[in-house]
């Protein structure tokens, strides 16, 4: 490569270095005050809409996790950064369309939005042929909203009850259940929302022992999600500037 189009340019990678350390500053403070090893909580680059240099500048400051949501973006992307030979652990974090499966396990090391029993059978299928396990979140429903994604808890629904959605992910040989992942619904004040999360885990850990991964908090909730116990945060626009366009 000889223009090199995976690299930022300085003024972009000085811009990034700056919001990674305002961002690794609140994670920091949020674990302090929430009497928390900041070893137990991840975060996440969420760099939809942003090229794959940023992530490239984001990668050579020292993070390790990125997130997607949508997989036509995040395929290309992964490839560019591949061949710019940066490796990253992926998350994908969006709503997944069963006939996407198959291309988001070829990039994919974890996907937080599982969240009915066919989208983990489809990812079971697909997941076949990998060398290591997929990691996998269960996206619950913390307003129990069904229509805008997310299982439910508490519900024996076959196929969006939070139950038979972790079973199906257990039970299945290429996943590997890890936790549980989740947006505070719109119109909630993010202290009730996470409070509520919070309890789900306790009960959810309690019926999978290893499954304690705990994804909650964006960029502008985040500090309180930790406060609550997230061990992993998807932290986007405060880290890379707001997104033209709203996802
Ligand atoms: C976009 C997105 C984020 C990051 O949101 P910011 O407000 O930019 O930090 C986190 N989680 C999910 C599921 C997202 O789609």
């Amino acid at each position: 490569m000889t223009d090199s189009s995976a690299t930022a340019r300085p003024e972009r990678h000085a811009e990034i270095a700056a919001g990674l350390a305002q961002v690794r500053s609140r994670i920091a403070d949020a674990c302090a005050q929430a009497g928390r090893d900041r070893a137990d909580v991840t975060m996440i680059a969420v760099t939809k809409t942003y090229p794959a240099s940023d992530v490239v500048a984001l990668a050579a400051l020292g993070v390790t996790d990125m997130g997607e949501n949508r997989d036509q973006e995040a395929a290309g992307k992964a490839a560019e950064v591949a061949a710019a030979g940066v490796r990253p652990r992926w998350h994908f974090i969006g709503q997944l369309q069963r006939n996407k499966a198959r291309s988001v396990v070829r990039y994919a090391d974890v996907v937080q939005s599982v969240d009915s029993v066919r989208l983990a059978r489809a990812l079971t299928n697909a997941a076949a042929d990998r060398e290591v396990p997929l990691d996998v979140l269960v996206q619950v429903s913390i307003d129990g909203d069904a229509a805008r994604g997310g299982a439910l808890p508490g519900s024996a629904d076959p196929g969006a009850g939070l139950e038979p959605v972790a079973e199906a992910v257990a039970d299945a040989p290429g996943l590997r259940l890890v936790g549980l992942m989740a947006v505070a619904p719109l119109g909630w004040e993010p202290e009730r929302a996470f409070a509520r999360l919070a309890e789900v885990a306790d009960v959810f850990r309690g019926l999978h022992p290893g499954a304690t991964a705990l994804s909650a908090g964006m960029s502008g909730d985040f500090d309180i999600a930790i406060r609550y116990g997230a061990t992993h945060v998807r932290v986007g626009s405060a880290l890379l500037g707001m997104r033209s366009t709203l996802r």
